[in-house]
């Protein structure tokens, strides 16, 4: 679960990608949902089944005593197990991380502004990382792939057996003008990633290196826009899957009277005249029956907008 705990940030990266909707603004979002009470937090975590929880922002750490509020929280909820790490792009010192360790932080990522990271051996970033690492929190830092000398960041990093995260940059509707005023271009007409942000990861020697490419959040992203047009589209009885699709059964023929002698509610059906939408799982109990009329009975898999695309049709 991804828990955006304050669209406020004091930083001003031109790469920023926060939407205008949550940019500057005290809100909270789990995913998708807005969270006014700890109960929007535990329901959407529930509900995706979450192993754990990014805690991001705008900068976290802004709020912080929200964010042990969260730790908390989700830590007396779902257990130890669930692992939840935090973005910052600030240095917190002893005391923060302390409270946050307590709480029971299992990794931070920090995120060092551009004109830090060259020299952030001799910055307070360096103690900050130093000491969340002593303190047995599992340590990084993530930014952007971008040109810089890595040097003083790898180095670092092997100290304390951190791990670098890169993430190809990317054009977004937020950082546009920015990226173009410093002469940034897209790959090409139909990708966000940035040209030559790949190479900047590709050059880089580190064993815990890892990066995270325009195309995959592309995938990632898609599949979250698909849960929350599902979480609107879906009728009574489809059932929304973890990729945001929606799979019902379907039954073509004259059944109607079928569903209504064998006791099917009418909220668990939709007839389309000459074809009736089910929930799959009393199109597969039944089928049988169906099958005796004449009809032909399938489950379906499709994309969750209007008409969307059959991703699979099983014949029952
Ligand atoms: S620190 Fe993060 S939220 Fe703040 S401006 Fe930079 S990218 Fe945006």
């Amino acid at each position: 679960m991804v828990l955006f705990v304050t669209g406020v940030c004091g930083k001003n990266c031109f790469y920023c990608p926060v939407s205008n909707e949550r940019r500057g603004k005290d809100k909270i979002f789990a995913n998708e949902r807005l969270v006014n009470r700890d109960e929007d937090l535990i329901e959407e975590a529930i509900s995706m089944d979450a192993l754990g929880t990014g805690i991001t922002g705008g900068e976290p750490l802004l709020r912080l005593d929200r964010v042990v509020h969260y730790i908390n929280l989700l830590k007396n909820k779902f257990g130890k197990s669930h692992h939840i790490h935090l973005y910052t792009a600030l240095a917190p010192n002893k005391e923060v991380l302390e409270s946050l360790r307590r709480a029971g932080l299992d990794e931070i990522r920090f995120h060092p502004p551009r004109n830090i990271l060259q020299n952030i051996g001799r910055t307070y970033y360096r103690v900050s990382i130093i000491e969340a690492h002593k303190m047995g929190i599992l340590t990084g830092i993530e930014i952007p792939a971008i040109t810089f000398d890595f040097s003083g960041v790898i180095s670092l990093l092997k100290e304390v057996d951190g791990f670098l995260n890169v993430n190809e940059l990317e054009f977004s509707e937020t950082n546009l003008a920015e990226l173009k005023k410093l002469g940034y271009l897209p790959v090409n007409d139909t990708s966000c990633a940035a040209l030559g942000s790949k190479e900047v990861a590709e050059s880089l020697d580190f064993e815990k290196l890892h990066f995270c490419s325009s195309r995959f959040k592309d995938a990632v992203q898609l599949r979250e826009r698909f849960k929350r047009i599902a979480k609107k589209s879906a009728r009574y009885f489809d059932e929304i899957t973890d990729d945001g699709t929606l799979v019902y059964g379907v039954i073509q023929g004259d059944c109607v009277h079928l569903l209504e002698e064998l006791g099917v509610h009418k909220e668990m059906f939709a007839d389309k005249h000459g074809t009736v939408d089910t929930a799959w799982w009393i199109a597969r109990n039944l089928a049988g029956e169906f099958k005796k009329i004449g009809c032909k009975v399938s489950v379906i898999e499709r994309y969750p907008m209007k008409n969307g695309l059959v991703v699979e049709m099983t014949p029952l």
